[in-house]
Formats: structure tokens, C-alpha cells, sequence
């Protein structure tokens, strides 16, 4: 087994703190990475507080991982040993679903099986990459270009794919009036790509404050939600709001902001169910869609095309010890536009 240092949870109310464990020796298959960064996505937050369902404990958060392979298994054929490498969500699947088959890991018939807070197909707990070392499957291993800065990369792995892949499937690009509702770690990497896809980009945001971000990150027009005057001046006028939301709000109202036709695709996920007027989706044929990352070769995809195009996310790099005020910034919004953990502190 592998000596692997973490920060853990150790229960729902406790605070993250410094935790040794083990991690399965390199197989076959697997590739040894030594992790530099490691992003912080909400749903860190979300699941280490036993918001969406009840945890494995200790939890190990963490799936915007990039870093260094140390080893590899000896039928790895695609990666080497020196090389830079990213993981992200998911660590395995079953590979042999219609899903898998069609490169929709994260739709996985019998589940995939998550970086962390998940059992493995050998039943053991996964533990995610706040932490020194990771061993995963080769297919799950992302290929990593030395062209971009590395720990701006790590939240590709997560908020990067996230918002590309729903873009992408509904071919979002010029033409469109596409809003990105919520200025985070998700929002921020959505208004990257909106623009780069040639969309005419609009942020919704419940901070004024962010204005003058969003118009750097290359966002056309910037509506403050608590605004009556600008929000009436955008009613009925989006094709695409793009959801990245992570508490709960008002669909109706949102909705309202949709022209005829329109789509709000929520790739948020609040702690509680959403409430909507159906009145809200039928009067102009409207619809509410979800995406969940992405799947692999997808995500291999967005990490070429970040390579090609100079892409990367606006991250702060912090010291694991200042995770905590990570958390309580992010809570409040105050996020620009992700938290990356240098490894190195561990
Ligand atoms: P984040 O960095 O905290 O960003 C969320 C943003 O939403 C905030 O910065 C804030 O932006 C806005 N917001 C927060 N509370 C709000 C409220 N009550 N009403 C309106 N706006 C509010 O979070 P994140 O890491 O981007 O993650 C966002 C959500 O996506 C989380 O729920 C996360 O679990 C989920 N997620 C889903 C997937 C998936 O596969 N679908 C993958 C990753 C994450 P403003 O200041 O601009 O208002
Ligand atoms: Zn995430």
C-alpha cells in the first residue's frame, strides 16, 4: 500500500485537518500521480457538510486534480512517467453501458464511480485529491499540456468541463444571447467559454462588485438580479441561462428572463429540490435541463482545446490551512474564480 498524506473530514461538523491513509498499490492499468494543485469546487463543501446525501467518513475532498505520474502499471500504454496529468469527478465506470460505450462516463447505467466520497469497484472508499499522491486507472487519467499555467489548469478538471460540455451539446455559439447565471468557479470558466463559442455573453450575478471581472473575462453585458430596472431590461431576451447556482432560488423568476423557446440548463446543484410554476415553462414552450460534468474523451477534448486557445481558469492559490476561509468565502460569493490548494502545503 501507499503512504498517502490528506486533509480529511472526519464527520459533518468537523473541520478539515491534516490525515494519513493508504492508497492501493500501481496495478496493471493504473498510473501514480504526485499531486501539485488541487482545485476547490463547492461541492467539496456541499459534501463534506452531508448536504446532498450522507458521506463516507474520514472524506478525502478534491476533484480538480493535476500533478506529476510517478509511476505506471505495466500495460499503461498512453501515459509515462515525468509527465503531467489531471483527474477529475470520476475515477472509474463500468465501461460496458450504453453510456460508457458512448463516452458518457458520467451517465454511467450502473453508476460511475467518484473521485471521492464514493466506493470503488474493490469496495473501498475513494479518497480525493487533497492529498500528496493519487493511483487511477488509466482510462480515467487525463493528458495534460506543459504549455499552460498548471494550477490554473486543476479546475478545468471539474468547473472547466462542467459548463463546456452543456455548451457544447447545445451547440451554443454565435447568434445566441446566452446568460451565465452565477459569477463562481463555474460561472466564470461558462463566460470563457460562452465567448470563445461566439456567443453574445450576459452575466447574472447577485454581486455588483464582480461587474468590472466579468467584462475582463470577456463577458458583452452584466445584470445585478436585485436591479428591477436592469433586470426588466433583459426580460424574455435569453436564449440559453446556463444555472450554475449553488443554493436555492427563484426559477420562476429566472425563467422569465427566457425568450420563446428558451432553455435554462442547470448545472448547479443546491441542497434542495427546485420549485417551479409550470406556468413558468409553458407560456413560450420553455424548458429546464441538467448537465452533469462530462465525460471523458469530452473532457480530453476541452483540455486540447484550453492548450490551443490559451485557457486556462482565474484561480487564487492558497495554502491547504486556509481551506477553511476558502469555504467561508465561497459561501458568501466572494469567490474569484476558484480556490486552488498548492499541494505543496500539505
Ligand atoms: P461557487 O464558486 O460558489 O459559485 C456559485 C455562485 O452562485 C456564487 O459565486 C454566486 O455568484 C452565485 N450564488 C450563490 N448563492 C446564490 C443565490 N442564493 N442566489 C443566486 N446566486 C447565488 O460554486 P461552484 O463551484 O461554481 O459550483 C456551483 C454549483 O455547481 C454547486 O452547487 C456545485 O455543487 C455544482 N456543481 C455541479 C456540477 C455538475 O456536474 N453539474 C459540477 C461541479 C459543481 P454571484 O456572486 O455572481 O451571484
Ligand atoms: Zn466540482
Amino acid at each position: 500500500m501507499i503512504a498517502t498524506k490528506g486533509y480529511a473530514a472526519q464527520s459533518p461538523t468537523s473541520d478539515l485537518a491534516p490525515w494519513n491513509f493508504e492508497r492501493r498499490e500501481v496495478g496493471p492499468h493504473d498510473v501514480q500521480i504526485e499531486i501539485q494543485y488541487c482545485g476547490v469546487c463547492h461541492s467539496d463543501l456541499h459534501q463534506i457538510k452531508d448536504e446532498w446525501f450522507p458521506g463516507i467518513f474520514p472524506m478525502v475532498p478534491g476533484h480538480e486534480i493535476v500533478g506529476k505520474i510517478i509511476k505506471v502499471g505495466d500495460h499503461v500504454k498512453k501515459f509515462a512517467v515525468g509527465e503531467l496529468a489531471g483527474v477529475g469527478c470520476m475515477v472509474d465506470s463500468c465501461g460496458e453501458c450504453g453510456n460508457c460505450k458512448d463516452g458518457l462516463e458520467q451517465y454511467c447505467e450502473v453508476g460511475n464511480v467518484q473521485t471521492y466520497n464514493n466506493l470503488g469497484k474493490d469496495g473501498l472508499p475513494t479518497y480525493g485529491g487533497y492529498s500528496n499522491t493519487i493511483v487511477v486507472k488509466e482510462e480515467f487519467v487525463l493528458h495534460v499540456s506543459d504549455k499552460l499555467s498548471l494550477p490554473a489548469v486543476a479546475p478545468l478538471l471539474c468547473a472547466g468541463i462542467t459548463t463546456y460540455s452543456p455548451l457544447r451539446f447545445w451547440k451554443v455559439g454565435k447568434g445566441h444571447k446566452l446568460a451565465v447565471l452565477g459569477l463562481g468557479g463555474l460561472g466564470h470558466m461558462a463566460v470563457k467559454w460562452g465567448v470563445a463559442f461566439g456567443a453574445d455573453v450576459t452575466v447574472l450575478s447577485t454581486s455588483p462588485s464582480k461587474k468590472e471581472d466579468a467584462e475582463k473575462l470577456g463577458a458583452h453585458h452584466f445584470v445585478v438580479t436585485t436591479n428591477e430596472e436592469q433586470v426588466a431590461a433583459v426580460k424574455g431576451s435569453f436564449d440559453f441561462i446556463l444555472d450554475t447556482v449553488s443554493a436555492p432560488h427563484d426559477f420562476d423568476f429566472y425563467l422569465s428572463l427566457l425568450k420563446t423557446n428558451g432553455i435554462q440548463i442547470c448545472v448547479g446543484a443546491p441542497p434542495e429540490p427546485m420549485k417551479i410554476n409550470q406556468g413558468s415553462l409553458l407560456g413560450g414552450r420553455k424548458s429546464i435541463a441538467g448537465s452533469g460534468i462530462g465525460g471523458i474523451a469530452e473532457t480530453q477534448e476541452m483540455l486540447d482545446y484550453c492548450a490551443e486557445h490559451n485557457i486556462v481558469s482565474d484561480i487564487e492559490l492558497i495554502d491547504i490551512k486556509d481551506i477553511h476561509n476558502a469555504y467561508d468565502r465561497m459561501v458568501k460569493g466572494d469567490v474569484r474564480y476558484r480556490f486552488v490548494i498548492d499541494i505543496a502545503t500539505l
